[in-house]
């Protein structure tokens, strides 16, 4: 068994396994890059089939953390935790007690959130054993759901793209296809793409779920995998990652690619350049759904709704930026946001005086 050649590893400060035998806890937390902050990243809770999908989750999660945080401009670095079983049996208070000791125990190293699978609920659970949590509820003095701030920076992230692609960001008319419309970012997202005069198509395996959002957003329903093939402006993958692939991207007729899913792509280097040989202007994942992170960055900062707000709205230019420099350089948008990413990082590591080069 390798760990620190592997792929996935990629340059991982730390990578602590935590176990607590009495409530069942059994997880990973990855901590890959500190100099910007302490690494804050969310909780997934996940019926891991086995412990090397769950590591490498949590690694591939946690380095996209490390770039997202650098993007967007906030003072922390990247980190991400999975715990491994059913949240359903056995989400206990005690289990999550047991991991806010663990992240406790990193003194600030690591900061942790709600993910796939865990809840605001479930971090006042953490809170009783550790100071470094977010996305606690506003009850609570947290920042509550960050969905909706998630939304609206695609939102504002579509509206860029369109802006690139058709020197107008008007969503009136805009045809979008929005996948996991259920779901809790997707259905804000629709809210406000019905709202700007957009015309939706939308899938979701919650057929309760969808059929509201048909009927709230006057949506047009898709089955499955008809979702890549509709002859639509944008794509807007709220689900799932990797659903950018060899077999999906020919289907696709979009001339954009904006959604709020974690890794879209299945392989970065090889769709990312299809995508840019197929003229689909892809909007970096991380970029565009780093609302959320802003807005759990605000219990940390003490920032105000109206700064959280206004660091959202930032992502039309950073995303215009990017679009700029994967054209100038003939790299896809993803290599551009990378290199921006690795970019602040190396140069406050030239201005602290602790290291110098490449991240
Ligand atoms: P969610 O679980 O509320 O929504 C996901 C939706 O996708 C659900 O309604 C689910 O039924 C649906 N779905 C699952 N498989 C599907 C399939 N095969 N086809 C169609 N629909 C399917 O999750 P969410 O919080 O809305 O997050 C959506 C995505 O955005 C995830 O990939 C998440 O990692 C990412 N993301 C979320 C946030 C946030 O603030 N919630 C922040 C950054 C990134």
């Amino acid at each position: 068994m390798t760990i620190f050649t592997q792929k996935s590893f990629n340059n991982h400060e730390q990578v602590v396994f935590c176990q607590d035998e009495h409530s069942g806890l059994k997880a990973i937390i990855g901590v890959h890059n500190t100099k910007l902050g302490p690494a804050l990243g969310g909780c997934r809770f996940y019926p891991y089939s086995d412990e090397e999908m769950a590591l490498n989750d949590v690694l591939r999660l946690s380095r996209g953390m490390t770039y997202k945080a650098s993007v967007a401009g906030l003072n922390l670095g990247g980190g991400k935790s999975v715990i491994i079983g059913d949240p359903k049996k056995i989400g206990t208070e005690q289990l999550f007690r047991a991991f806010g000791r663990f992240v406790n125990g990193l003194n600030g190293r690591y900061i942790t959130a709600e993910d796939v699978g865990t809840s605001d609920k479930n971090m006042v659970w953490i809170n009783k054993e550790t100071p470094y949590v977010t996305g606690l509820p506003t009850y609570f003095g947290g920042s509550g759901d960050p969905s909706p701030f998630t939304a609206h920076g695609v939102f504002v992230g579509i509206k860029s793209a369109l802006k690139k692609q058709k020197g107008s960001d008007s969503l009136a008319g805009v045809k979008v296809a929005v996948q996991g419309a259920a779901g809790h970012v997707a259905f804000n997202l629709c809210r406000e793409l019905h709202e700007a005069g957009a015309v939706l198509y939308i899938s979701d395996i919650n057929k309760e779920g969808l059929k509201r959002a048909a009927e709230e957003f006057n949506a047009t329903i898709v089955e499955g995998d008809e979702i890549y093939k509709q002859d639509v402006d944008v794509y807007a993958p709220c689900a799932l990652g990797a659903t950018v692939n060899d077999t999906t991207i020919p289907m696709l007729k979009c001339s954009i690619i904006a959604g709020a899913a974690n890794n879209q792509l299945e392989d970065e280097d090889k769709h990312g350049d299809m995508l840019r040989s197929k003229g689909i202007l892809q909007a970096p994942d991380y970029v565009i759904n780093a609302g959320g992170l802003i807005s759990v960055d605000s219990e940390i900062t003490g920032g105000g709704v109206g700064h959280v707000n206004a660091q959202i709205e930032d992502i039309y230019t950073t995303l215009l930026n990017i679009y700029n420099m994967a054209d100038q350089e003939g790299i896809s948008t993803v290599a551009a946001a990378n290199n921006i990413a690795k970019k602040r990082i190396s140069d406050i590591n030239v201005i602290n005086g602790i290291y110098k080069g490449e991240e």
